[in-house]
């Protein structure tokens, strides 16, 4: 619009928008650096707001030799992703500051194990699946906060070598499956209405805590259910990648009926047996 245009209307402040809204694709190139020689090194690790995938937070708790529940519960608070109630995690701050838990003086203490969120800055992505398209298609944007120097440093890149050199590629290729499903559970949202806690339940067991979910797969309940022939239930013994994965497919078929698993012929009777033997024991328990 030309400038007199607008010489009638009041002056006005437009707020200040972090994010350039150019859509890159993967051979666009950006202008961007980071490195331990910029002034504002750290700066933005002091103030963060970063949201967990799973293989974030399978990455970070073998990094740290802690088990999911414990990093769950020592490095992260919980959040809603939707207005549906699925759930969400964020990184949790230091005590009583906005600082990441493993900023330090030296930079960052899980480096090689950074969330996907720290490897994409400055950039930021959007997934977004066309009406009637099989595939997501991504698209990828530019993020300019002020106190962030490295926009002023020369290196120009595609964003096809930012994610290569920030090892982003095999993060989004193992949380792929569990970005199509949240989507796909944000689509449904409105027409199936509320999903069920007991959906909820699965959906944050599945998604982030794997301890949990290795207990669940071997659980009677589980085991009497489905039938998993002995590699598989050895994989998800000692393999946390296979079992995220596993988790993932899971979801799919218990909350949108992608059929993965087969169930037991007798898994029904054996079920109700099981539900008849428990009221029995609770009612004996309460002497009724
Ligand atoms: S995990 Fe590392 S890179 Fe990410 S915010 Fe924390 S200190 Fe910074
Ligand atoms: S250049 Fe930007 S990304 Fe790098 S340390 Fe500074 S604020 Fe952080």
């Amino acid at each position: 619009m030309p400038e007199d245009d607008m010489s009638d209307e009041p002056e006005i402040v437009l707020p200040s928008n972090p994010i350039t809204p150019t859509k890159l694709d993967l051979d666009n190139d950006f202008q961007f650096a980071c490195h331990p020689g910029v002034s504002c090194f750290n700066k933005c690790c002091q103030s963060i707001d970063i949201q967990l995938t799973p293989y974030d937070i399978l990455r970070l708790k073998a990094r740290l030799g802690i088990t999911a529940r414990e990093f769950l519960f020592r490095y992260t608070v919980p959040f809603e992703m939707d207005g549906q109630g699925v759930p969400g995690l964020k990184l949790k701050t230091r005590d009583e500051t906005t600082a990441c838990s493993f900023l330090t003086d030296e930079g960052c203490s899980v480096y090689s194990d950074r969330p996907t969120a720290c490897r994409y800055y400055a950039l930021g992505v959007v997934s977004m699946r066309k009406k009637d398209s099989p595939v997501d298609e991504d698209f990828y944007f530019v993020v300019k906060e002020e106190h962030c120097q490295g926009h002023a440093e020369p290196k120009t890149q595609t964003v096809r070598e930012y994610r290569q050199a920030q090892g982003v590629e095999s993060y989004d290729e193992l949380n792929r499956e569990w970005r199509q499903l949240v989507l796909k559970k944000r689509s449904c949202g409105p027409v199936v209405g509320k999903p069920s806690d007991r959906s909820l339940q699965l959906f944050f067991l599945a998604s982030y805590d794997l301890d949990g979910l290795r207990e669940f797969l071997q659980s009677p309940s589980f085991q009497e259910a489905y039938e998993i022939d002995a590699a598989m239930q050895e994989q998800l013994r000692t393999d946390d990648v296979a079992l995220m994965q596993f988790g993932f497919r899971f979801l799919k078929h218990v909350l949108f009926g992608e059929k993965f698993l087969t169930e037991k012929p007798d898994a029904l009777e054996r079920r109700v047996a099981r539900r008849r033997a428990r009221e029995e024991a609770e009612q004996k328990a309460a002497g009724t």
